[in-house]
């Protein structure tokens, strides 16, 4: 099926890190569900396994939420809505407090990066360089917004001035469920909790059944830094269980759910019953629009880490590549020459670029994947593995010769494998690249900044990288068009997401 273009991919694993005492210590612990500011068993007493996907061997038992935790969970959230600390607490407070968990977080920095590789399979280097750092940043940039969150005075346009006094406040939208992934567990948990907790809402958190671990220390975090009881419970357990439960509970106000677009619909329907508010970060199958007059050496490193960085399993990967006709051919060259560098091996190996899929069903997802890009007559090119036999390792996979009605060119595979055509002309670009259900994110490379912006306003995409890709800030909001989704993260976008807007008009 692939077509091997050297003898095996790099392995990188030698060298394993020692796992951090206090790593070693959590791991030992009970790791129990946080409800009403106690850690608690699940009440049918469950647990289920949490498997490290580099060795394929289970790492912890972690409680597993179920409907008649998530009531509990709610009731406690509403209870600390309504009533208690978090209800009366100032917004500077409530800013502080999200700066000591920014601090206390980066504090145990290598710890939480240690979990999340253990946990997800990503290089620790990665977890160190990119989620905790992002995610510090995010909880500090949301405790500024804290203190901000503000309405507008409004003229009546049919009043007489002097006999109305009209004003919009913002208030907090209540008892927020949040689901969230197994790709940037911790990150995607501070993406979610910070604005919530700045706008004083209260939460039920869901991490994703795959990684639960880094959810759960958080909140131990959460604990020790003063959040009072209630404000922030978490639950890990399974998505049609207690993730079904949470999206449909009558007392939730609000839900926000990153995951697949095909969760994403159902999220919505289960909503449908109290219509609470729905936001929704999808699916993507992110175009990357690379031409002539680019920086070549620049484009084919930035379209490889497009796709390849955290192993494809991000929402907005470069998986879509559309190269000028003139350097199609020395261009996909060159990626697959950046594909054949990547180091594989255990992300605990601090010399591992890629480390395994995060788990058993990912990998048969994406294996499946490349065989049908093969089946369906596409050309891979990937080196085959050594050294790995045990863990759900997955190669970085270039496909050329695609079609635009290929499944591997419509259907986001969530995997390292990249699918690279040409074109030849500017125009014909929009159509090509819009041709998708998804809108999540873009790339255009070139040196024409007017070709380059021209462009921009023509993708149905959240967000447009122009000579860069993956370039996320706490400032920048991030989400999707189409079916990748409703409403925005980060940014002052997003504080949207968790208020109400109420007009209040006086008589004077
Ligand atoms: P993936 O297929 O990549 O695992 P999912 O969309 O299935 O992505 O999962 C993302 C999150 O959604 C996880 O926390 C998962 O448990 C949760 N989830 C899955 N199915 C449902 C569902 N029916 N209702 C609510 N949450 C769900």
């Amino acid at each position: 099926m692939a077509t091997a273009t050297q003898e095996t991919v790099p392995n990188a694993k030698t060298n394993l890190v020692p796992i951090h005492p206090r790593v070693e210590e959590f791991l030992r612990s009970p790791k129990r569900l946080l409800i009403g500011g106690k850690w608690v068993d699940a009440a049918s007493g469950k647990t289920f396994a949490t498997v490290n996907p580099a060795t394929e061997e289970t790492l912890a038992r972690v409680a597993e939420a179920d409907a008649e935790d998530v009531d509990r969970a709610v009731r406690a959230a509403r209870a600390a809505f309504s009533s208690g600390p978090w209800a009366r607490m100032a917004p500077a407070e409530r800013g502080k407090l999200l700066w000591k968990l920014a601090d206390r977080v980066e504090e145990h920095l290598e710890e939480l990066a240690q979990l999340e590789t253990l946990d997800n399979g990503k290089p620790l280097a990665v977890a160190r360089a990119a989620d905790l750092p992002l995610a510090i940043d995010l909880f500090r940039y949301m405790a500024g917004w804290a203190t901000k969150i503000e309405g507008n005075t409004i003229p009546l346009g049919l009043a007489q001035p002097e006999s109305f006094l009209a004003y919009t406040v913002r208030e907090p939208v209540g008892v927020v469920g949040q689901i969230i992934p197994w790709n940037f567990p911790l990150l995607m948990a501070a993406w979610k909790l910070g604005p919530a907790l700045a706008c004083g809402c209260t939460v039920v958190l869901k991490p994703a059944e795959q990684t639960p671990l880094s959810a759960l220390r958080l909140g131990e975090l959460i604990q020790e830094v003063g959040f009072p009881d209630g404000v922030v419970n978490i639950l890990p357990g399974f998505g049609e269980t207690a993730g079904a439960a949470l999206a449909a509970h009558p007392d939730v106000d609000k839900v926000a759910f990153t995951g697949s677009t095909e969760v994403g619909k159902l999220i919505v329907r289960a909503a449908a019953g109290n219509l609470k508010k729905v936001t929704l970060e999808l699916g993507g199958k992110s175009p990357n629009i690379i031409f002539a007059d680019a920086d070549l050496e620049e484009a084919a490193a930035g379209a490889a880490m497009a796709i390849f960085f955290n192993h494809g399993q991000c929402c907005c990967a470069g998986s879509r590549l559309f190269v000028e006709a003139p350097v199609a051919e020395e261009l996909t060259e060159r990626i697959a020459k950046e594909a054949e560098k990547i180091r594989l091996g255990p992300g605990m190996a601090l010399d591992t670029e890629m480390g395994p899929l995060v788990s058993r069903e990912q990998y048969d997802r994406v294996r499946g994947y490349i065989r049908i890009g093969a089946e369906e007559g596409a050309r891979a090119r990937s080196a085959p593995l050594q050294g790995l036999e045990r863990g759900y390792f997955v190669p970085p996979t270039l496909f050329t010769d695609v079609r635009p009605e290929m499944r591997i060119v419509r259907e986001e595979i969530f995997g390292p494998v990249v699918c690279a055509s040409s074109f030849r002309t500017e125009e014909e670009i929009p159509a090509a690249a819009n041709d998708s259900i998804y809108g999540l994110a873009a790339g255009i490379w070139t040196r024409d900044i007017r070709k380059a912006h021209r462009l921009a306003g023509r993708l149905r995409a959240g967000t447009v990288w122009i000579n860069c890709y993956n370039v996320f800030d706490a400032a920048l909001p991030f989400g999707g068009y189409k079916q990748s989704g409703w409403g925005r993260e980060m940014g002052h976008a997003v504080l949207e997401n968790y208020t109400e807007l109420k007009s209040v008009c006086v008589r004077i």
